[in-house]
């Protein structure tokens, strides 16, 4: 069976429902208007939203600490939306990163989203296991910040099925993985464009993959694109999906010595990327949030999905 197979999540008594349900929608988008797509589901017109989502992933105690807070300080500084992935279990100590992260939250500039319990490779695990982890993080996080979070950002890119259920079974309806993830298994059809017209009620995963991971290990070290072609990675990806998504390292923004990271800023890496959110800005590109691009309001979905104990996991068709 492929990876991410639609049958999976279709057992044959809901195919028919589902046959029904494409029909009217397609039905719909006939009416209203000859721009609309059945592929996606039911999204408005990806020219709505020129933006972008700065994504800060491995958001954790002790870790290059000082480049976490640099980053987070130029989003504030700039008065730009970031979102946090946070490694919950490796949480909770430090607290200048604490301080700085719920400072971000409470001001509005910082989303928070899930970044596994130990940044575990959830497509190693079976469902239960993912299931578990997944509420562990949640439960973590209201802990520490008072607040759940809908949106997971799988650890190493790696997901399959069995997370997109165990998502599903804890109330998680955002996915941010990599757009090659997807583009290597022929599934770039899941990938989202544009806004949801209601999430609340729909049981989709909206997936707004990475399509630029400014910085990068190639195995030997950490690399990071240039001002320029970021930039234009950043064009590419919002012509194709109406939005873009760049992934942010704390790696990335640290001197090295002897190939080796440092906990001390490189401050012309941070001088590059204050560059690229001017440049953007400056040609009407704007910075948000995964909720916001998903059309989603956080707090109700907050409230709405009982993150310990929703068991009403209903099969619905794959976007
Ligand atoms: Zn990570």
């Amino acid at each position: 069976m492929s990876f991410f197979e639609n049958s999976l999540h279709n057992p044959p008594k809901h195919r028919a429902k589902i046959i029904i349900f494409a029909l009217v929608l397609f039905a719909f988008f006939n009416l209203s208007g000859p721009q609309a797509s059945i592929s996606q589901g039911i999204y408005k017109n990806k020219t709505d939203c020129q933006c972008v989502v700065f994504r800060l992933d491995d958001i954790q105690d002790n870790f290059l600490n000082r480049s976490q807070l640099a980053v987070m300080n130029l989003f504030l500084e700039k008065n730009q939306s970031l979102t946090l992935a946070l490694i919950l279990n490796a949480l909770g100590n430090d607290t200048t990163v604490l301080n700085k992260v719920r400072f971000g939250y409470e001001l509005g500039n910082f989303e928070l989203a899930s970044h596994g319990w130990n940044h575990e490779n959830f497509s190693k695990l079976n469902e239960q296991d993912q299931v578990d982890l997944l509420r562990k993080a949640n439960e973590k996080m209201h802990r520490i910040f008072g607040v759940y979070s809908t949106i997971f950002i799988p650890p190493l890119y790696e997901f399959n099925n069995s997370t997109l259920d165990a998502a599903r079974q804890v109330g998680i309806n955002v996915f941010s993985s990599l757009d090659k993830y997807y583009e290597h298994r022929n599934q770039s059809g899941l990938i989202t464009h544009g806004i949801h017209s209601d999430p609340v009620h729909g049981e989709n995963i909206l997936h707004f993959p990475t399509t630029l991971q400014y910085s990068y290990f190639d195995g030997a070290r950490w690399n990071t694109y240039s001002v320029q072609q970021s930039l234009q990675s950043i064009h590419e990806s919002i012509s194709s999906y109406g939005y873009a998504v760049v992934t942010l390292h704390p790696q990335g923004f640290v001197n090295l010595l002897n190939n080796n990271l440092t906990n001390s800023v490189n401050s012309t890496q941070i001088k590059n990327l204050a560059e690229i959110i001017d440049s953007i800005n400056s040609e009407n590109i704007h910075t948000t949030s995964f909720y916001k691009l998903g059309g989603i309001n956080n707090k109700s979905m907050g409230e709405a999905n009982n993150l310990s104990t929703d068991t009403n996991h209903k099969m619905v068709p794959n976007q």
